[in-house]
């Protein structure tokens, strides 16, 4: 049978308290809900409390309740108690069910358990939360004899609504003791509530949130819709032109108020989630690179610096919007005096980035590594020539022999010796540019690959060049590293002898470098460069035109997949292509192959 729970149902201005509906709803739950209703209105208040979770409600329609203070409802529950056994009488815990209480349980020695955050039953046993001291939380248990009294927490519950439910009325005959209406309620004085009240702890925990925010690593669901909105949509692979080399002041960044405003944003906005991390080869391998602690480090600058950038007296500073006031305990002081390079982010940390873009790939709210590194390195080369002793060979190499090596660049085309491959001075018209790069040049596997390629181009009858000695470096390497001097310098050069040749597809360009019409007397003519190497084709393709070079560039790949689309337009010219490289790759003259005796290999079809 289920536990018969009371709840003393108060009466504020004729109507049911919201406290006393939220413990009713929270009885029903319990079990058979019963109400008790006393006052003046009890009557009028009696038929409603049925929606509200009660099954019964015993009234009692007397003004006296109204007049006096508990004693009165304290002898009518006695009564009632004598009657009946209920399981628990539940309370809110307002100022007069409190005295309400403490009086029954002296009177009947009933078992009391007051700021009750939750219960329910366990068998016969109550069990009741209670918050206890401050963190603590405990569980209380009411033994099964005898009628319990629990006073329960404001909020605990909400109020439940049973649409359409009657509740069983009991009308109390009881007369009250002229001993018990002592305390009378002589006049009542409502104190206007004066700020939010708890109906309003969402709006206070809303804006306490808001408070805490610029000072929390939450700050970021202020600034990530502003970081993704602002992400730069030029390509990825084209790292940032430092303007004006010979007219600088500074190069590169060392101090965090020298990162473009979107740099900084980029720090705000990081969710710390690790992601970057996880991807980073750097960190996957065990170098000292964790691209997070990049982006974290460049904030940290930021906010202990902020003072020394905004201003001491600033209202910004004074507020700390933009960050943790410095200077306020130890390790601030000695942030606060540590460099950005070198000291809040390592030089190895630095140097140990392979600018893969990995960390800029994956990340969720378009936060920009690469650049912010590249910078940092760009101070290091440029302003403090602080960098590893390995670099220092790459930099005179390819300042002097056009290439990472100590190669002379004469022999950049002696891979081709014997291939039949044309230069660009002996084949001016070339419609196909075939740019090697070093690796291709020089490096015994790469050279490998050019010589595939330049065979599968003349199996194809493509009209193709290459530059040879008048190719250099493209300057990648050196841009990568943070040498922008030397990258702009290699850059400008092969720019110039590209537009000598007419392969700009642009005349004009709007950052106001020199372009194709720079190079007189040489007729624009648009054709394709075509390369095998990732780097020289992100480094032409993307940042040459930074410079005034703008070109087709194609990754040979995609070139012979269109000559598959654009001339190898019938199935009998595809076959006969592949044949002719087929021939070629087999050390073979097209003549022979031709003759009867040749026999196609195998997948290339009857
Ligand atoms: S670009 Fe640098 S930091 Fe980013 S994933 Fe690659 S190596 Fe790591
Ligand atoms: S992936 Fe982006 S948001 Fe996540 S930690 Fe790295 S930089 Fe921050």
């Amino acid at each position: 049978m289920a536990n018969t729970i009371w709840v003393l149902v108060e009466l504020e201005q004729g109507q049911p308290a919201r406290s006393s509906l939220e413990v009713l709803g929270k009885a029903a739950q319990l079990g058979r809900a019963e109400a008790i209703v006393l006052g003046s209105a009890a009557a009028t208040v009696a038929p409603t409390l049925g929606e509200y979770g009660a099954d019964k409600v015993y009234v009692h329609a007397d003004a006296i309740y109204d007049q006096y203070l508990t004693l009165p409802a304290v002898d009518t529950i006695s009564e009632l108690l004598k009657q009946h056994q209920p399981r628990l009488l539940m309370l809110a815990y307002t100022y007069e069910l409190r005295d309400l209480a403490a009086r029954l349980n002296v009177r009947h020695n009933m078992g009391l358990i007051t700021d009750a955050a939750d219960l329910h039953f366990e068998g016969e046993t109550l069990q009741v939360t209670v918050p206890w001291g401050g963190q603590n939380v405990v569980t209380v248990t009411l033994p099964s004899a005898g009628t319990g009294i629990v006073l329960t927490l404001p909020k605990a519950f909400a109020v439940e609504h049973h649409a359409g439910k009657a509740a069983e009325i009991e009308t109390l005959n009881i007369t009250l003791r002229a001993e018990a209406q002592k305390m009378k309620i002589v006049d009542r004085i409502e104190l206007p509530i004066e700020g939010p009240s708890l109906e309003d702890a969402s709006v206070i925990v809303v804006f306490a949130f808001l408070s805490y925010l610029p000072r929390s690593k939450h700050l970021h669901l202020m600034a990530t819709p502003f970081n993704v909105f602002f992400e730069n949509y030029a390509p990825k692979g084209a790292l940032p032109l430092m303007e004006n080399l010979e007219e600088r002041e500074d190069y590169g960044v060392s101090k965090p108020e020298q990162f473009t405003w979107k740099q900084l944003l980029d720090g705000y906005a990081c969710t710390e989630c690790g992601r970057c991390n996880i991807v980073c080869p750097a960190s996957n391998t065990g170098k000292p690179l964790f691209p997070k602690e990049i982006i974290l480090g460049v904030k940290e600058a930021l906010f202990v610096q902020s003072r020394e950038i905004l201003g001491e007296n600033t209202l910004w500073s004074k507020i700390g919007v933009a960050g943790l006031p410095a200077d306020e305990t130890a390790e601030e002081k000695k942030a606060h005096h540590e460099p950005m390079v070198g000291g809040i982010i390592s030089t190895d940390a630095l140097w140990a980035c392979t600018t893969c873009q990995a960390c800029m790939e994956i990340c969720p709210v378009a936060i920009e590594h690469v650049p912010k590194i590249v910078d940092m390195r760009r101070h290091l080369v440029m302003e403090e020539s602080d960098f590893p002793q390995e670099v220092t060979s790459l930099f005179n190499n390819i300042e002097r022999n056009f290439n990472p090596w100590e190669i002379n660049n004469d022999t950049r085309a002696a891979w081709a010796s014997g291939l039949g491959v044309p230069l660009m001075s002996e084949n001016p018209d070339a419609e196909v540019l075939y740019w090697v790069g070093c690796m291709g040049s020089f490096d015994q596997r790469n050279k490998q690959v050019a010589t595939a390629v330049a065979k599968i181009l003349k199996a194809a009858e493509v009209n193709f060049a290459i530059l040879g000695p008048e190719e250099w470096c493209t300057g990648d390497p050196a841009r990568r590293i943070g040498n922008e001097y030397l990258w702009q310098m290699m850059a400008q050069q092969n720019i110039e002898t590209l537009n000598s040749y007419g392969f700009n597809t642009t005349v004009d360009h709007s950052n106001g470098h020199a372009s194709a019409s720079a190079v007189a007397g040489v007729a624009m003519k648009p054709r394709t460069i075509i390369t095998a190497c990732p780097h020289c084709f992100n480094t032409i393709k993307n940042e040459y035109p930074q410079l005034g070079g703008t070109y087709e560039v194609v990754h040979h790949t995609v070139f012979i997949e269109w000559r598959h689309g654009d001339e190898a337009q019938s199935q009998q010219e595809l076959l006969l292509w592949r044949r002719r490289w087929s021939c070629l790759d087999g050390g073979k003259d097209w003549q022979t192959c031709q003759s009867s005796s040749y026999k196609r290999g195998p997948g290339y079809g009857s």
